[in-house]
């Protein structure tokens, strides 16, 4: 991973933390999803960027909602999840760290 590739990673685990504390997405990723390309522009509920057809999209049904999401989205809300959910391999740096490395 690059350092721009681990900047942006950080920054999207930031927002999935942020948006996991406010309520806005589950704390939780559910193991099954699907994906592929699509015509489908929807919007991205991590970073609030449409999904271009060029982009592959995930999209996975949690309590009856639907959420779409890039595949760099999911990994860093799915991570956020795991972590808060006390997996220890994936233990990430705190909120502090965080905000000191993209700022
Ligand atoms: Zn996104």
């Amino acid at each position: 991973m690059s350092a721009e590739q681990k900047l942006t990673y950080l920054r999207l685990r930031i927002r999935a933390r942020e948006q996991i504390k406010s309520g806005r997405i589950p704390f939780r990723a559910p193991p099954e999803l699907s994906g592929g390309y699509g015509p489908s522009l929807n919007e991205c509920v991590l970073c609030g960027m449409a999904i271009v057809p060029t982009q592959v999209e995930y999209e996975v049904c949690v309590a009856e909602r639907r959420l779409n999401l890039h595949v760099a989205c999911y990994a860093a809300w799915r991570d956020e999840c795991l972590h808060r959910l006390g997996d220890h391999t994936l233990r990430g740096p705190s909120s502090a760290a965080l905000r000191a490395l993209v700022r």
